[in-house]
């Protein structure tokens, strides 16, 4: 069985598009190495491609998603810790001086979060990797009579600002941050219509992305 054709006539547009115009960054890329100065932390979801949104080249967004964008506190044991590994050599290795965590809009995972009523089963990865948004809930507190797709919005949000606290959790990280060495930023996307809204920290509201 040979790659899906979809992926076969991408990368034919690829190669006779993209790839002759990158060639040289790529060959330079390959030389010296990657040294991107942002590390992106991006749900899985297939709308949500940082690189398509920050119109990304090759070597400048160091990316790692995952269901729902989330980042799991510090927490050094004898398990496997594939977030933490990648954070670890943006940091340590690369020395990323940005780290974004970019949420988005109609999030599969934090709606499950929210819909889930069921005990977790043992075979639940995404009821067990949800429930790290349970701070988020509980910062939000009761749904009220709040509309279920604004409460799910709301969810999304304070869960970009959970993770973001739990980054700080990471020694190394955090020791960097107080330096200004590195600083961390929150980002939603719209989806539906494509917009981007920043976190202030000041105020703990998103709003629009300053564009030209
Ligand atoms: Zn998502």
């Amino acid at each position: 069985m040979g790659l899906p054709a979809r992926l076969i006539e991408g990368y034919d547009a690829f190669r006779t598009g993209r790839l002759p115009a990158e060639q040289n960054r790529y060959r330079e890329l390959a030389e010296r190495g990657q040294s991107p100065e942002i590390m992106v932390i991006g749900c899985c979801d297939s709308r949500v491609s940082p690189e398509v949104i920050f119109d990304a080249r090759p070597g400048e967004l160091f990316v790692v998603r995952n269901v729902a964008n989330l980042v799991p506190p510090y927490s050094p044991d004898d398990t496997y810790h594939g977030v933490s590994a990648a954070l670890e050599f943006a940091v340590g290795a690369l020395r990323v001086k940005h780290i974004v965590v970019l949420g988005h809009a109609l999030c599969g995972g934090v709606r499950a979060f929210a819909e889930e009523s069921a005990p977790l089963s043992p075979g639940d990865f995404i009821g067990k990797w949800m429930s790290l948004i349970a701070p988020a809930a509980e910062r939000l507190g009761p749904r009220g009579d709040v509309p279920p797709a604004d409460y799910l919005a709301r969810l999304e949000q304070a869960s970009i600002a959970n993770t973001l606290d739990n980054l700080l959790t990471f020694p190394r990280l955090r020791r960097l941050i107080e330096r200004g060495r590195v600083t961390l930023h929150g980002a939603y996307f719209a989806v539906a219509t494509g917009e981007l809204l920043v976190l202030d920290p000041q105020s703990g509201q998103f709003g629009p992305v300053p564009t030209g």
